[in-house]
Formats: C-alpha cells, sequence, structure tokens
C-alpha cells in the first residue's frame, strides 16, 4: 500500500509538481496569554498548561508559547513544563499593551520588561527570545509608531509572530467559563460544540484567503489562547487538523514560506486584516 502510494505520488510530483504542492497542509500551533486567561487559581492554570502540553505531545507538535511578562512571577512551574517538553516562549509584552493606545517608547519599554522576565525562564534551557506577537494583534501597519516598533524589534533579532487562522477562541472561552462557572453543562457542551464548528469555518476562510491572494495554501500560522476551553478541546481541535490532511510544523519553519517576508510579516499586507471578526452566534443557554 505505502509502494502504491509512494509510486502515485512520485507520478503526480513528476507530472504535476504544483498539484502536490497544493495538496501540502502544513500548521504552526501559536498560543497567546501564557500562563492562563480567565484562570485565578494557580492549580486551575497548572493543570490546564499541563493538559494542553499532553496533547501537543500526542500530535508531536512544537507550538510557540506568547507570555505576557507581568504574569511570569511565581508561575516558573507552568512555564517549566514548557521547556522542559521543548516548546518555545515568545514575548507578548510585559502587561499586554495595545499599540494603539500608546506611543512606540512606552510600547518599547513594555517589550523590554517582557523580554525581563522571559529571558530569566530561558536562561536553564539555552534557548533565546526570537518571536514577538503584537497583543490585540494591533501592528500599527503603515503608522509612523509602527514603523518605528518594527524598527525596534528587528535591531533586537526578534521576528513577529503572523496569524492567519483567527477562529475568535477567547470570545467562546468567556461565554465557557461563564458556562462553567455555574455548571450549566448542557450550555458547556453546546459552547464546545460551535466552537468546533468555528475552527472549521476559520480553517476554510484561511485556505480560501490563501488561495485568492498566493494561488495556493500556503504555511497556516493559527492563533489559539491558554484557556479553559482549549484545555477541554485542544485534543479534538488537532485531530480535525489532521483528519483534513494538515501535518504541524514549528512557527521558524511557517515562516520559511515566500509567503511571509523575513521580519515575519505576510507579503501581501492586506491579508493580515482578515478574517475580520465573525458574526457569533450567541449560545442558547440550556
Ligand atoms: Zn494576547
Amino acid at each position: 500500500m505505502r509502494i502504491r502510494v509512494f509510486t502515485i505520488l512520485s507520478f503526480l510530483l513528476l507530472w504535476f509538481p504544483g498539484s502536490v504542492l497544493a495538496l501540502t497542509r502544513q500548521v504552526a500551533i501559536t498560543i497567546d496569554d501564557l500562563p492562563a486567561v480567565l484562570m485565578s487559581n494557580h492549580q486551575d492554570q497548572l493543570k490546564t498548561n499541563q493538559r494542553i502540553l499532553e496533547v501537543l505531545d500526542k500530535y508531536q507538535v512544537k507550538a510557540t508559547g506568547f507570555v505576557i511578562g507581568n504574569k511570569v512571577p511565581g508561575k516558573s512551574d507552568i512555564f517549566e513544563l514548557w521547556l522542559k517538553r521543548g516548546q518555545e516562549l515568545g514575548n507578548h509584552t510585559y502587561s499586554h499593551m495595545d499599540l494603539d493606545q500608546v506611543d512606540a517608547s512606552t510600547y518599547e519599554t513594555d517589550i523590554i520588561k517582557g523580554a525581563f522576565e522571559i529571558e530569566k525562564l530561558l536562561s536553564g534551557y539555552d534557548k533565546s527570545l526570537r518571536y514577538f506577537r503584537f497583543p490585540y494583534l494591533h501592528t500599527g501597519r503603515n503608522t509612523e509608531k509602527g514603523n518605528q516598533v518594527r524598527e525596534y524589534l528587528k535591531e533586537n533579532c526578534y521576528t513577529i509572530a503572523p496569524v492567519t487562522i483567527n477562529p475568535y477562541d477567547w470570545e467562546y472561552n468567556s461565554w465557557y467559563v461563564k458556562a462553567w462557572g455555574s455548571n450549566q453543562k448542557n450550555q458547556k457542551e453546546h459552547i464546545k460544540k460551535i466552537y468546533l464548528e468555528r475552527i472549521k469555518t476559520s480553517i476554510a476562510e484561511a485556505e480560501s484567503v490563501s488561495w485568492e491572494h498566493y494561488g495556493r495554501n500556503i504555511k497556516q500560522i493559527i492563533l489559539l489562547h491558554l484557556n479553559r476551553i482549549n484545555g477541554e478541546v485542544l485534543d479534538q481541535v488537532l485531530d480535525y487538523f489532521v483528519q483534513s490532511g494538515y501535518s504541524f510544523i514549528t512557527l521558524e519553519d511557517a515562516l520559511s514560506d515566500p509567503a511571509y517576508s523575513p521580519e515575519g510579516e505576510l507579503t501581501k499586507p492586506q491579508i493580515f486584516t482578515w478574517p475580520a471578526k465573525p458574526e457569533i452566534m450567541l449560545p442558547i443557554s440550556r
């Protein structure tokens, strides 16, 4: 069977190299807002991180987790779990700062403060801090301060981590947390179900925009958050990728796609503004 598949692939590669390329589906998993969102209890945070890391291991995923610097103190046990498993940590500023709200120098100071906290974690693991993700995906594109921050990032050897698949998981999570708090079992199941539907739609949207702008399915980068709902359903999310023919790659590998500039941004600027925030149907209670 394997030989037959190999023969068919060789034939396709020989005669239709573009078609084989088109069949390639690859995605990098990125997880923002470490150590955790909307979760105050430390044991809860630890367990959720553990669960997510076990699922990443199950699918042999090397992900990148973006850390909020001011949440690092007291959480070294959580971050050690990430680093011991060979997962990557990136900078997400010190205070989850919004570039739309501050000037460039205030923002840069926040990046430096974030780096200070994260580098303390990395020091024992022979790792360096190389990725940056803009909180709220507010990149200041085409603005003077945006250019200034980009220049700063470049000078300090950061690569910007863009996003191509954005399922707005944080919104589903905020409903999920409410339903979890009031122990509404049916509601929780309903939210998980519509969240998984949204994941599927987001992947389809990303592929369609990718074909439209690049004439092929580029190496995709999904944005998820370290939250309760992903703690529950990440296994199903990753399984859906596998069922759809995706393999998991590192952020570094994804950024080797010519669709991204050496600084890590998509070469076609308009693509960075999508997908628009979807009209999400409010979950039906009970
Ligand atoms: Zn964030």
